[in-house]
């Protein structure tokens, strides 16, 4: 058994647990029900924690996870200034291209 993923957010908890069952890999959750609980448990006691059965799946479960985590912060960091990578100039969440050079070079 190997630990893949712990959140104490419950819709990140859930979008690894569809994407885990989309593709058949077999999993287990602790503390799930831990919130629920008479609260004489660490914080850390009550998130939930994903693990696997098998840890031959680890290596493309992890990539699912990532590939979860890093749409979720493509979705914030949606609202945050970047810098043009051609000029250096600062943008606002704004704008998609850079409004002193007109480059399209928001970085990923
Ligand atoms: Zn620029």
């Amino acid at each position: 058994m190997k630990k893949l993923f712990t959140s104490q957010d419950a819709f990140e908890m859930q979008a690894v647990r569809s994407e885990l069952d989309a593709l058949s890999i077999p999993y287990m959750v602790k503390n799930e029900f831990a919130s629920g609980a008479i609260g004489e448990l660490p914080w850390q006691d009550s998130q939930q924690e994903v693990w696997l059965v098998d840890d031959s799946w680890y290596g493309r479960a992890s990539k699912v996870v990532e590939a979860l985590i890093n749409s979720a912060n493509k979705t914030t960091g949606a609202r945050e200034d970047w810098l043009c990578t051609q000029c250096g100039e600062e943008n606002g969440s704004a704008f998609e291209l850079c409004w002193q050079c007109n480059e399209g070079h928001r970085p990923e």
